[in-house]
């Protein structure tokens, strides 16, 4: 048996079905690209069958992925799994994850078939898969919750049809770690080398990572996480933390081993973090904004004295370096440079320039540039989306609880000004640029954060927003002015409402 824990990586679909985590394409091809750097393995990509918008995802990604293998999710249709296998067609490495479920409650009440219909239905989606690749994943879903015996069967007849992954998920997040491993070394035992033995848990009890780690003990190969843990309900298996608790504890995990580069956890999670909106919690472990800092007196003489007192993972070793001061008003073009570069950041000669530009006018305003101001205006450099309306210029003024706002905006080379009249400023903005868009938005929600440290910190804006009663768009907004974040923020909303609606 290999001893490589394979990292598969579902953010993008899993992650994203997180409430309020939905991303557009130049969105997920950013953090595709970053999870390519992380060194994952396989990402699955997307849902292609869902929507035009999935699969143009599913199939950018799949053009511009170079090391990873990409992976579409398809239920057991013809239909799902011809969208997934069009939509990976340029991939170098590309695999198709079907899935059916397979425990009792499911097969009787949601899929309304007999377990015999439920096999047949999965060969002929695994035979079907195979001709558009080799690489094919089959997934019993609800496994946690499904007989043994019956996991045996279906599992046997997937793999006689071609399946290379078996993954067995605790869709529900209901097994204890004991259980589940007892649960997988049966099936590994079983499956003999065939296939190789996967686990996707969920988080309802808390238990996603140790039922994942408990799984790898007895033989599972492949763990399917999620940056931050984010996902449906409470969540995934947080990729950072398996991955972590695999390589401190050699003493337990032997000579497994994963791929990841850890250096790149760090950096992946603040993209996540500031696409999706979804801050970790503070106490978060590996990636909390707390996770390596010491409160209590006795513990700080204790790390200052030697680190390991108190700490038993670096900072450094997830790439959480110093976030200290690292630039200013006279850094060059190069520091610059070098510094995207040791950020994990490559941007070509045209995202270069813009980006130092912004960065000039933040030094100008700001005295301390540490590295999450840089990441944050860096990536919503990256994040390109067509400025169909682009903030010109923003004059405000507020009196208790009345104030109002008026604004210059660019649309198709004209400038168009306007003003309204607001309960707050940030409503009065969004009012002028809803008259001035005719597009009429409801906020659906308003979230400001500190990008770094200071007094004269960065501002970070994320609005949701309802344009024309369709689904909820995300904006976001960055500037050392809060209400000039706002309005960046919600013309991002509505820049890609309208890239959306001529899709
Ligand atoms: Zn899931």
């Amino acid at each position: 048996m290999s001893d490589k824990i394979i990292i598969f990586d579902t953010t993008l679909r899993d992650g994203e079905q997180s409430p309020g985590a939905s991303m557009n394409t130049s969105e997920k091809l950013q953090i595709a690209l970053q999870l390519e750097r992380l060194g994952v393995d396989v990402m699955e990509a997307g849902f292609a069958a869902a929507s035009n918008g999935d699969f143009d995802a599913v199939n950018q990604i799949a053009k511009q992925a170079s090391n990873i293998v990409v992976c579409s999710l398809a239920r057991a249709t013809q239909r799902d799994i011809k969208a997934a296998g069009e939509a990976l067609s340029p991939a170098k490495h590309k695999r198709i994850h079907t899935f059916i479920a397979t425990s009792p409650i499911h097969m009787e009440y949601k899929l309304k078939m007999s377990p015999d219909e439920v096999v047949k239905r999965a060969v002929e989606a695994v035979e079907y898969a195979k001709t558009f690749c080799d690489d094919v994943e089959f997934s019993c879903e609800d496994a946690g919750r499904s007989d043994i015996n019956f996991l045996k069967e279906i599992c046997e007849a997937v793999i006689q049809a071609g399946a290379k992954t078996i993954n067995l998920p605790d869709t529900v997040g209901y097994r204890m770690p004991t259980e589940l491993g007892a649960m997988i070394a049966q099936m590994v035992k079983f499956i003999n080398g065939r296939a190789v033995v996967s686990v996707h848990n969920h988080n309802d009890l808390g238990l996603a990572v140790a039922n994942s780690l408990s799984a790898v003990l007895a033989g599972a190969r492949q763990v399917e996480c999620t940056i931050n843990g984010i996902g449906e309900r409470a969540g995934n298996a947080a990729l950072e933390e398996v991955v972590m608790a695999i390589k401190t504890r050699k003493d337990i995990f032997g000579g497994l081993h994963t791929d990841i580069i850890t250096k790149e956890i760090y950096p992946t999670s603040r993209l996540i973090a500031s696409i999706t909106g979804i801050e970790p919690q503070p106490n978060k472990a590996i990636v909390g904004k707390n996770a390596f800092s010491h409160e209590s007196g006795i513990h700080q003489d204790g790390v200052l004295k030697h680190k390991e007192t108190y700490e038993i993972i670096s900072a450094q070793s997830i790439g959480l370096e110093t976030n200290s001061l690292v630039l200013g008003k006279h850094s060059g073009r190069h520091a610059f440079k070098d510094k995207l570069i040791s950020l994990g950041f490559d941007l070509d000669s045209d995202a270069l320039n813009t980006a130092f530009e912004k960065f000039k006018d933040l030094a100008d305003k700001k005295k301390e540039i540490f590295d999450d101001d840089i990441r944050a205006l860096v990536s919503d450099e990256i994040i390109k989306i067509p400025q169909a309306y682009e903030l010109v210029a923003l004059l405000q003024s507020s009196g208790g609880s009345l104030a109002s706002a008026s604004m210059s905006i660019k649309h198709e080379g004209e400038i168009i000004s306007d003003s309204a009249l607001g309960n707050g400023t940030a409503d009065a903005i969004f009012k002028v640029i809803d008259r001035i868009s005719g597009i009429s938005g409801v906020l659906k929600d308003y979230k400001v954060s500190a990008v770094s440290q200071g007094k004269d910190a960065l501002a970070k804006v994320d609005v949701k927003v309802e344009f024309e009663g369709k689904n909820a768009v995300m904006g976001h907004g960055l500037d050392i002015d809060t209400m000039s974040a706002s309005a960046k923020a919600y013309l991002g909303a509505l820049n890609s409402y309208v890239k959306m609606k001529h899709l």
